[in-house]
């Protein structure tokens, strides 16, 4: 709300002074024009003291035409300069204004994230502690106590994925994330992740269609993260007890990777807009779900350095498809 604001005055200034600069501008080209006209009747007058239009009328009409296209060439002059100082000013002022608002813009975001993380790493820190000490603390049987230690690892896997984003994103802000490459199993690597996933998030049903032996240049642990970054959103905004599909197969000679949902959906005027940093959907039902707007930013930077394509499109029974799509792949059949 106090930077909200802080824009907003910076933009009434930046108008009262833009509009300042611009009203002294006319103002001396008013001057100029009255002036020029003074030097006009000045000069008209004076001719009139030196030539007489009855005797020498052709030297008295050669100078009176003189003295208006000298006029002419005044006025011409002031719209010319006038024009290109008034056009440099407002270009120079659209250009300033872009950039000032594009960094309010990101400082805005940036405390979002900020609070958004401080929230994110305490919730599941508290929740883990809290769940230790009640297994400490009480003689519980053992069915409630694995109910808490699963509860347990979620959450430290949820720190484990938030701190690698956050690391991640540092990397890539300081174009420094480097990929370790070699040949990948990807229908092994999907097929790992999405079991790992069905162990521990019940809440709701994960399914995989996989093309067996699809291979890929790749970083394991990049690739892994675009898989746990993209289902983990599903889950965050899909409703409880609906279907999450991750799906790798060939069309088209692309190897495709899709994760479908069965939730809102995405809007089109945000489809593009998602995957920016620190962006999330203004939304209430997306805002309830906790995040920092990392996720898919990391995720399109993973996707284009192994040298694919990511895109947010709907689901026609409702909700959102990811799909990826990359061209240097192979399959090996058994
Ligand atoms: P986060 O989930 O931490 O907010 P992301 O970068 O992963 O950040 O996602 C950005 C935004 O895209 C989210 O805030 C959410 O509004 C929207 N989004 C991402 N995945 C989905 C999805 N599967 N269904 C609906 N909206 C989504």
């Amino acid at each position: 709300m106090q930077k909200l604001q802080t824009g907003k005055g910076i933009t009434f200034i930046y108008i009262i002074l833009l509009g300042y600069i611009v009203l002294a501008l006319i103002w001396w080209g008013i001057l100029l024009f009255r002036q020029s006209h003074q030097i006009k009747a000045y000069e008209e007058q004076n001719l009139a003291l030196r030539l007489d239009s009855l005797t020498t009328p052709v030297s008295y009409h050669v100078e009176l035409e003189r003295i208006r296209h000298d006029e002419q060439m005044r006025t011409f002059k002031f719209f010319g300069e006038g024009a290109t100082f008034l056009g440099f000013i407002l270009l120079g002022a659209a250009i300033v204004y872009r950039a000032v608002w594009k960094q309010i813009k990101l400082s805005r975001q940036q405390q979002n994230f900020m609070m958004a993380v401080t929230h994110e790493l305490k919730s599941p820190i508290a929740a883990a502690k809290l769940n230790l000490e009640t297994i400490r603390k009480r003689k519980l049987d053992e069915e409630k106590q694995n109910k808490l230690l699963e509860n347990t690892i979620r959450e430290t896997d949820r720190l484990d994925q938030l701190c690698n984003n956050i690391l991640l994103a540092s990397q890539f802000e300081n174009s420094k994330a480097q990929l370790f490459v070699e040949p990948v199993n990807m229908s092994q690597l999907v097929k790992a992740g999405v079991e790992n996933i069905q162990q521990h998030r019940t809440s709701h049903i994960v399914e995989a269609y996989i093309t067996p032996g699809i291979w890929m240049e790749g970083d394991k642990f990049m690739l892994g993260l675009v898989l746990s970054n993209l289902v983990e959103n599903a889950i965050k905004y899909a409703p409880k007890g609906s279907t999450i599909s991750v799906k790798l197969y060939e069309k088209d000679k692309l190897l495709k990777w899709q994760v479908i949902d069965q939730g809102d959906g995405i809007p089109n005027s945000e489809k593009e807009k998602i995957f920016q940093k620190f962006y999330r959907v203004g939304n209430e039902n997306t805002r309830k779900a906790k995040g920092t707007g990392l996720g898919l930013y990391l995720t399109k930077r993973i996707v284009e350095q192994h040298g694919g394509e990511i895109a947010a499109k709907d689901n026609p029974g409702g909700g959102t498809i990811f799909e990826l799509s990359f061209g240097d792949y192979s399959i090996q059949h058994a």
